[in-house]
């Protein structure tokens, strides 16, 4: 049996709450956590397949989500905080210690520039955004997943009602080339 992450090996999803208020995210060191606070709940939350996000020992996705960087704070024991990849379009913060990310931000142009990535399993609260789709499918093959069980990957993501993709989903797709048009000037700023 594959496992696909505590979350989506469940069987269901639990369905967020449309009032979510945010949260804090902690990482898994037992003393002195970081904790990361967020004022509003996530969007786009989704699994992701590629091989940057932070995944939970044994997974073959993370769950990941984005949110405003003005609804993000870091609330504790932030000197323990390091970029993973300084030279990543994302800047990837991750625990020192634990090495689970507690939150990813964009500071170049991009897109996606003024969201920050966070990961609600972090989260002791119940409420966050349900997961919406599952992104970057095919790139848990480059992370040496054997390519004879996709079909078993895709048939569990389908059974919990996740739409599966090879890139983003739709929307975020055609936010990026939407941006993309507007910079080049295929289309008005
Ligand atoms: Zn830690
Ligand atoms: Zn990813």
């Amino acid at each position: 049996m594959v496992s696909l992450h505590p979350v989506l090996d469940k069987g269901s999803l639990t369905k967020g709450s449309s009032s979510f208020p945010g949260g804090t995210l902690k990482c898994h060191c037992s003393s002195n956590p970081v904790t990361v606070t967020l004022t509003s709940d996530v969007l786009h939350n989704h699994a992701c397949g590629c091989s940057k996000c932070w995944k939970p020992d044994g997974a073959l996705f993370s769950i990941i989500a984005v949110v405003p960087k003005q609804n993000l704070s870091v609330t504790a024991n932030a000197s323990k905080l390091a970029i993973v990849d300084e030279s990543a379009a994302i800047q990837r913060y991750a625990c020192k210690e634990c090495g689970v990310h507690l939150y990813g931000r964009i500071e170049k142009e991009h897109p996606f520039s003024g969201l920050d990535f966070v990961h609600t399993e972090l989260s002791d609260q119940e409420g966050w955004q349900e997961v919406q789709f599952a992104a970057f499918v095919s790139s848990i093959i480059e992370q040496g997943f054997d390519p004879s069980g996709m079909d078993e990957v895709r048939g569990k993501l389908k059974a919990l009602g996740l739409e599966t993709y090879d890139a983003l989903s739709p929307p975020l797709m055609d936010a990026i080339a939407t941006w993309t048009a507007k910079k080049s000037g295929k289309l008005p700023a």
